[in-house]
């Protein structure tokens, strides 16, 4: 999985890798390993179970813990852009109708529904498909019942009978 790529012919210089704690994609954790560079911009790379951040030369003697976080939060804008596309189009297809727009976006939960209008927080990509499916079923089920009644959770056990599978997943982290 290559988000950002690029190809460069500078030379490479390991100075120092720093250990940071493990970053979840998709459920599975990644380790992240620091790399500085004679390059310009942040490069990004995901190889197996590593997460390789390249930094510029210039930031060796600063604290870079911002700089790493703004990285790692690109890096799930991006998957999220994909992941809940696949999930969008999956449940839309599923249970035969669509929102009438929906929108990746930062807020206090993983998922709103509002006015027709499905917003999904990125960092949902934290989590497995089955509970990003959960999230997005959750609020395609309030396209058509507003609150937590009876009707809402017959309609999520309809078509995702182990929701509350992923609901604990939600409620233990
Ligand atoms: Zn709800």
């Amino acid at each position: 999985m290559n988000l950002v790529k690029r190809k460069t012919n500078l030379k490479t210089t390991v100075n120092k890798s720093i250990e940071r704690h493990p970053v979840p994609i998709l459920g599975i954790d990644y380790k992240v390993k620091i790399i500085y560079k004679n390059i310009k911009i942040t490069e990004l790379d995901v190889e197996n179970t590593t997460i390789k951040i390249s930094l510029p030369n210039i930031y060796k003697k600063i604290d870079n813990k911002e700089i790493l976080d703004l990285a790692i939060n690109k890096m799930y804008e991006q998957i999220a852009k994909v992941e809940i596309e696949r999930a969008m189009e999956k449940t839309r297809i599923m249970v035969g109708f669509a929102p009438e727009e929906y929108e990746i976006k930062k807020m206090k939960t993983l998922g709103s529904c509002k006015n027709n209008k499905i917003c999904i927080h990125p960092e949902i990509v934290k989590y497995n498909r089955k509970v990003i499916d959960y999230v997005v079923l959750h609020q395609y089920c309030h396209l058509k019942h507003k609150n937590h009644n009876k009707a809402f959770f017959t309609m999520l056990e309809k078509y995702l009978p182990d929701y509350k599978k992923s609901e604990e997943i939600l409620l233990n982290l």
